[in-house]
C-alpha cells in the first residue's frame, strides 16, 4: 500500500462536532442543534491533537462536522494549526459565520472554505435545509471572497433540488468559487432514513451527470467540477484499490477506518497520533474492513449512523 511509505497522514478529515445550527434532511451525519456526540473532545484535548498533527507535519486538515464554525474552540484550534504551517479547509453551511471569523482565518494558510449551496432558489434550498436561508449562504460566499479567501461550493443532489444543479453551478461561478463538489447522494445517517423521499431517480441522475460533463468542459479553467468518484460504490472501489492517506477523526477523538464504515481503529484520547496512524494502516489490511467494504460493492447501500 502506498500509505506504508508515509510516517503520518497526508490529510486529516476532522469531524469537529456533531452539533449544527441546522438539521438538514440529507445530512449523512445526523447533525442537529444540540446534537453534540457524547464525549466530544474538549478544547484542551483538541489542542493536544492539533499539537500532534503539527509535530507530525501533517500538511492539510479539513474541518467538517456538524458545523465546525459554531464550536467555541474551532478558531483556537484552526489558529494553532495554521500558525504551525498546516493548511486548512473549513466546510460550513454559511448560515451564521461569526463576525471577525473570516478576517482571522484570512491570516492563516487556508486552502479553501467550502459552503453548501444546495438549491438555486429558497424553495428547494429551504425544503432540504429547514430554517436555513439561501441568501445567508450566498452572503457568506461573498464575504469569503471579500476576505480574500478561496471559495468552494458543495451540492448534494436530492429529488428536491437536482433539477436546479445547473443553476447552482452558475451561482458558484458568479460567486467566485474555484471548485464545485458534488456526487451521488450518500445513503448515510438521516439521509438513509429519509431515502425514499430524497433519492433522485436514475433518469434524473443521468441528466445530472450529462450536465456535469458538459459544464466541466465548458467551464474548464474557470470552475473545476469535482464529481468523481460519483457514487459511494465508486468511492469504495477506489478505496479498495488504494486506501487513502487520510485519517478521519470523529468529534469524540475516535478514528474511523472509512466514512462509510462504523469501525473505529483508534481513540486519540488513549492513543498517540503515531499509534492511530499505525492502527489505521493495519485496519486497511484487516479482513474485517476489506470484507465489509467488498460487501458494499454487491449489496444495497448500508445504513451507517
Ligand atoms: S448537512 Fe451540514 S449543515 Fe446540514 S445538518 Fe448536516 S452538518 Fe449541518
Amino acid at each position: 500500500m502506498k500509505i506504508d511509505a508515509f510516517g503520518a497522514p497526508l490529510m486529516v478529515s476532522w469531524r469537529f462536532t456533531r452539533d449544527c445550527d441546522l438539521a438538514c434532511l440529507h445530512c449523512c451525519m445526523d447533525c442537529a442543534p444540540g446534537a453534540r456526540l457524547p464525549g466530544e473532545l474538549s478544547a484542551p484535548e483538541c489542542l493536544r491533537v492539533a499539537e500532534q498533527l503539527a509535530c507530525a507535519e501533517v500538511p492539510y486538515v479539513v474541518f467538517g462536522g456538524g458545523e465546525p464554525a459554531i464550536s467555541p474552540h474551532f478558531l483556537e484550534v484552526a489558529q494553532f494549526l495554521g500558525r504551525a504551517g498546516v493548511q486548512i479547509k473549513l466546510e460550513t453551511n454559511g448560515q451564521r459565520l461569526k463576525p471577525g471569523l473570516l478576517e482571522r482565518l484570512a491570516r492563516l494558510p487556508v486552502r479553501s472554505i467550502q459552503v453548501s449551496l444546495d438549491g438555486g432558489d429558497q424553495d428547494a434550498y429551504g425544503r432540504l435545509r429547514p430554517a436555513a436561508r439561501l441568501e445567508a449562504a450566498v452572503r457568506a460566499c461573498r464575504a469569503i471572497r471579500e476576505a480574500g479567501l478561496p471559495l468552494e461550493a458543495a451540492f448534494a443532489p436530492t429529488r428536491f433540488n437536482i433539477a436546479q444543479a445547473e443553476a447552482v453551478v452558475g451561482l458558484a461561478l458568479e460567486l467566485g468559487a474555484f471548485r464545485f463538489n458534488t456526487g451521488r447522494l450518500m445513503r448515510l445517517g438521516r439521509a438513509a432514513r429519509l431515502w425514499p423521499a430524497l433519492e433522485p431517480s436514475d433518469s434524473e441522475y443521468a441528466d445530472f451527470l450529462a450536465m456535469l460533463d458538459r459544464k466541466s468542459a465548458e467551464l474548464a479553467g474557470r470552475l473545476e467540477l469535482c464529481y468523481r468518484p460519483f457514487s459511494l460504490r465508486e468511492g469504495v472501489a477506489q478505496w479498495l484499490l488504494q486506501p487513502p492517506g487520510t485519517l478521519l477523526i470523529q468529534p469524540d477523538g475516535k478514528v474511523r477506518v472509512s466514512p462509510v464504515l462504523p469501525q473505529e481503529c483508534a481513540d486519540l484520547r488513549r492513543h498517540t497520533l503515531a499509534q492511530a496512524w499505525d492502527a489505521y494502516r493495519g485496519a486497511c489490511r484487516s479482513p474485517e474492513t476489506l470484507n465489509a467494504l467488498k460487501a458494499m460493492m454487491f449489496e444495497d447501500m448500508p445504513v451507517v449512523v
